[in-house]
């Protein structure tokens, strides 16, 4: 279990293409996470959300991440943990799902969460539990143009339950930034992982962990390695074979992305943080030394591609190449035509 890679999909469902033109700046000056703007709830608006499934906690439908896992981590706010394990508490996986979410997004927020009765269809926000397809969520108001689920948990902590809502408030991954100095991915090794952990194909994978967002397409937040936003991974997928803790909790940052963007007046983001961790938020801003999160580029956009995407590109041309062997050798016989023609005008000169 504790080699279980636990990452979510995020799940660019409606005009994946389209969604680079889409992300802007934040107005806030301060520390902030990427978001996709057109994506964003309106200020005070009613989310209807409903369960198309449910089991009692104790039916072991899905598994739960094991408490000595999430207790390594310093900040770990496991309390909450505890407290949705609990039956008596928690009976089943949608009490779980109202309760954490209850307990560490709703106060932060101006959004009014509307919780109809179980497999109403027409709910904004359609949740399963199901094991087979992981875990996922649709990006904001994606939700509003999807067929059936917008939101799958496939194994259980508090973390999940918080990473798949707030992509479902428009959070974007964090460990996909291109701020900073990106991260050298072992491109085969996440690639052969994530096929045999999450069963993703190479598109899957790039667009989840491996492509970075556009610089211009995103709002300009500083990486922030404490993002319950950001993945998990293990070493062997870096170069410098330094890998990634899991991150089980929001981190000051995340809070006060949340309430900068659905500001709620009955708190403040340093308020809430000494509330659930009973410690003063850090003072410092996130470093600004490796990348983070926003929109996946397409397998198939062309990007200026510089050092810092190099991993990324050569992935793309791959894939690319894979997926159009006509297009391939189209481009190679005008390389060709090309690298001749100059060749004949030099002999030419030369004459
Ligand atoms: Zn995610």
């Amino acid at each position: 279990m504790s080699n279980t890679i636990y990452s979510c999909f995020q799940l660019n469902s409606v005009d994946n293409d389209k969604l680079t033109s889409k992300v802007e700046k934040s107005n806030s000056n301060v520390i902030r996470a990427a978001f996709y703007k057109e994506k964003i709830w309106k200020q005070f608006s009613t989310i209807t959300i409903s369960f198309m499934n449910d089991f009692k906690a104790t039916s072991g439908v899905l598994s739960f991440v094991p408490l000595e896992q999430i207790d390594k981590v310093k900040i770990n706010d496991i309390k909450l943990d505890r407290e949705m394990r609990d039956p008596k508490i928690c009976p089943t996986y949608s009490s779980m799902f109202k309760y954490v979410i209850s307990k560490r997004i709703e106060p932060l927020i101006n959004l009014k969460l509307k919780w109809l009765p179980n497999r109403t269809q027409n709910a904004n926000v359609r949740i399963t539990f199901d094991s087979k397809s992981g875990s996922w969520s649709t990006l904001g108001t994606d939700c509003l143009r999807k067929i059936g689920a917008t939101l799958n948990i496939g194994w259980l902590d508090k973390s999940v339950i918080i990473h798949e809502f707030c992509h479902t408030l428009g959070m974007i991954h964090e460990h996909q930034n291109p701020y900073g100095k990106p991260i050298q991915w072992n491109v085969k090794n996440v690639l052969e992982d994530a096929k045999s952990s999450q069963g993703w194909d190479k598109c899957v994978t790039a667009s989840n962990i491996l492509c970075q967002y556009s610089k211009n397409l995103i709002n300009g937040s500083d990486y922030d390695p404490l993002s319950i936003m950001k993945y998990y991974f293990k070493d062997d997928w870096v170069k410098n074979q330094k890998g990634s803790l899991p991150n089980w909790s929001l981190s000051y940052t995340d809070i006060k992305w949340i309430y900068d963007t659905y500001p709620n007046n009955n708190t403040t983001p340093e308020k809430f943080y000494k509330e659930i961790y009973n410690l003063n938020p850090p003072t410092s801003t996130p470093i600004t030394t490796t990348p983070t999160s926003p929109t996946p580029t397409s397998p198939t956009t062309t990007s200026t591609s510089t050092n810092s995407t190099f991993d990324n590109f050569k992935t793309f041309i791959k894939e690319y190449y894979r997926l159009n062997p006509v297009l391939t050798i189209v481009i190679l016989f005008i390389i060709l035509s090309y690298i001749f023609v100059q060749i004949y005008i030099l002999i030419n000169k030369s004459k």
